[in-house]
């Protein structure tokens, strides 16, 4: 499962239910590093891997050799998402490199832009809204173009004429009645005839359906995961799955990917990681879904090693009957940093706990803070790049995951990365109602904005408990926004203590007013870029944040701790007192909790319902106006960095490098230029 993919208004502050990241130095931070480009609704951001020179040689070359493995799964995930997509961007991509007309001309801009997108979604469709794309450019100019290029450069199958290439391609890219989503999911229609996503051939939804069914048997207590690996297909009239294997479909790029995991296999950390390598190796040998299992159950195991990854056929959200894998990898390295932060914290639960506001009926004697798991991305690949997702928890199956667990980690380094592409978006510049509070925001709003985090995850839903006899279940529909407040509420008393200081974790006691004003300012203004016109706030941590920054609003008034103020026709948060917003914090807790402790269903819904769900309109189209005029990208994704081994004269690796310095399309070119394993019959 992925958490909290971080598409749309990720640069806001607040969005990132939970993150950890570097540590704020006093350096410079050059923020150029982190935006690349901009262009249709999409950025492109770099993210750094941090630390990666600490690793020792072995993890160096672990992660080396993972890398590769991951990289070559790139054709894997294009030619999933579409029959078509490989040969269009390899056509595409030799009209970009290779013609030699006007290229200021608007229609080869418009196919660069085309491509940028083809790129960005591994795909002719939206990686998002699964939409396929228009393009801006005349089919004449484009068979023109392709004619024009040398031939060898082209996709074509044995045989094949330019001409026929053409033929087949043009229709699919310029033709709108033709493979108009990728995965549709409109009830009542056959979903996987209007989908254009390369799962199944020939079949019928019910076929499809049938097929499966028919392999289940319901009273298996650990079953595999049907169809997670193969092609559905009809074949002289019958149905057969073509599985992703060695000597099956997609052969060559697992091939290329085992070779470099066997080269994994040899600098693995610990016994466990050895094992989990050889069974995936083993899985994309046999194709046996049971060996899958085998292979997840040992990778929840592998819990020492610091190097981890995953690389497979794992998410089903681009199959519209949610059973195929879309493959992906990640390559990371847990943040030690970031971890000793969670530890720091996790090891004084106790203190927190007793030290809290809340009424001491409702605390725990023994309370164990959780430890969160902090990684460092060093590769993203297939349905992983560039969109990413923060935070990952797997494996999917369930009777895996009850029986054995599963590991749920937050990447630290790409959080990292959007809130640093964030500083001089202008979002702040916009909203934030002076030089002073920008100020503070600049200097701490990074290292709080974690800590919140931190003291929210490790801290805040470890803390209180429910009177003896209460339901877990008794606030209902109110239980997730009231359980998401008190874990915040936990957070931002905390974050203003002198103990934070004391641990090392802040830097003073100024800091935390950095966090005070952008929780404010989102929770009663920003956040409502996210909403539409004429609707209320519906999901749960977004309720959460409305009702916190309105009722401590709304009580601070007699003492006018908070104001909203308008200036030249727009509206500003304006704290008066930071020490009186932090005593109304501490008063909201003990209130939270005590709905929480005793189930107070009535309690609950009045507080949510008073202030956390309606929408002043007239502010809402204030402040939408306001966002939409600073133009940014409502989807996001990150380059990755280069890996270079470094050889003596025997040729074993003494070294392994990592530089940023390619561009978004010479990545793209590059790995599909070295990448490239398949030439699929089409
Ligand atoms: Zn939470």
């Amino acid at each position: 499962m992925k958490k909290n993919l971080l598409c749309a208004f990720a640069a806001l502050t607040m969005l990132t239910a939970c993150g950890t990241k570097q540590e704020n130095t006093s350096e410079t931070i050059n923020y150029n590093f982190y935006n690349v480009e901009h262009f249709a609704d999409l950025q492109i951001l770099r993210y750094k891997v941090t630390d990666f020179e600490k690793l020792s040689l072995q993890q160096k070359k672990l992660v080396y050799y993972l890398t590769e493995a991951a990289l070559y799964g790139h054709d894997i995930f294009y030619d999933q998402n579409g029959k078509y997509n490989l040969a269009i961007s390899r056509t595409l991509e030799a009209v970009y490199t290779d013609w030699q007309g006007d290229r200021e001309s608007a229609d080869f801009k418009a196919m660069e832009l085309y491509l940028k997108r083809v790129w960005f979604s591994s795909g002719i469709h939206h990686h998002y809204g699964s939409e396929k794309f228009v393009p801006g450019f005349a089919e004449t100019f484009f068979r023109e173009a392709v004619k024009s290029v040398d031939a060898s450069k082209l996709p074509l199958k044995d045989g094949q004429t330019v001409e026929a290439l053409l033929d087949e391609i043009c229709p699919v890219m310029f033709d709108p009645s033709i493979m108009k989503m990728r995965t549709n999911q409109a009830d009542g229609e056959d979903l996987i005839l209007t989908s254009a996503a390369n799962f199944y051939e020939g079949v019928t939804q019910q076929e499809a359906e049938d097929f499966y069914n028919q392999m289940k048997d319901p009273k298996d207590e650990a079953p595999i995961s049907y169809g997670l690996n193969g092609k559905l297909v009809k074949r002289d009239g019958k149905i057969v799955e073509d599985v992703y294997k060695v000597g099956g479909l997609y052969s060559p790029a697992i091939e290329k990917i085992i070779y470099w995991l066997e080269k994994a296999q040899t600098v693995a950390e610990t016994p466990e990681q050895e094992e989990v390598i050889k069974k995936l190796i083993e899985f994309y040998q046999t194709g046996s879904l049971k060996t899958f299992d085998d292979y997840t159950i040992a990778w929840v195991k592998d819990l020492d090693s610091q190097v981890d990854f995953v690389n497979g056929f794992t998410e089903t959200y681009t199959d519209p009957l949610g059973m195929k894998g879309s493959w992906e990898a990640l390559v990371n390295f847990k943040d030690m940093q970031a971890t000793r932060r969670t530890e720091t914290i996790s090891s004084n639960a106790q203190w927190f706990e007793d030290h809290s506001p809340v009424d001491p009926r409702f605390k725990k004697e023994n309370v164990k803070g959780v430890s969160a798991k902090v990684i460092t991305a060093a590769i993203l690949a297939g349905d992983l790049y560039p969109a990413t997702a923060i935070g990952i928890n797997l494996p999917n199956s369930n009777w895996v995951r009850a029986q054995h667990g599963s590991k749920s980690v937050t990447i630290g380094n790409v959080t990292d990365a959007y809130n640093k592409a964030a500083h001089g978006n202008g979002f702040n510049e916009e909203f934030v109602i002076g030089q002073a509070e920008l100020d503070l925001i600049n200097k701490y709003a990074d290292t709080t904005d974690e800590l919140h985090t931190d003291l929210h995850e490790c801290l805040g839903h470890a803390s209180g408990k429910l009177l003896p006899g209460v339901d877990p279940d008794a606030l209902k529909a109110y239980g997730s926004t009231i359980e998401e407040g008190r874990a915040d509420l936990f957070g931002l008393y905390y974050v203003a203590n002198q103990k934070l200081v004391d641990l090392g974790l802040t830097p003073n006691l100024d800091a935390y007013k950095a966090q005070y004003y952008t929780y404010m300012m989102n929770g009663l203004m920003t956040q409502l870029v996210r909403i539409e016109p004429g609707k209320n706030i519906e999901e749960a941590h977004m309720r959460n944040r409305s009702f916190i920054a309105h009722w401590a609003y709304e009580h601070g008034k007699k003492d006018n701790v908070v104001e909203l103020v308008k200036r030249d026709g727009k509206t500003y948060v304006q704290i008066n007192d930071y020490e009186k917003l932090r005593d109304l914090f501490g008063e909201l807790l003990a209130e939270v909790q005590r709905i929480k402790s005793e189930g107070d269903f009535e309690a609950a819904r009045r507080l949510v319902e008073d202030y956390g769900v309606k929408v002043d309109p007239v502010l809402h189209q204030e402040i939408l106006e306001r966002y939409a005029k600073l133009n940014l990208a409502p989807y996001k994704g990150f380059l990755n960095p280069k890996y270079e081994a470094v050889t003596d004269a025997q040729g074993n690796i003494t070294d392994v490098t990592v530089s940023y310095d390619e561009t978004y399309p010479e990545q793209m070119l590059r790995y599909s230029r070295e990448y490239s394993t398949l030439n699929i019959k089409r």
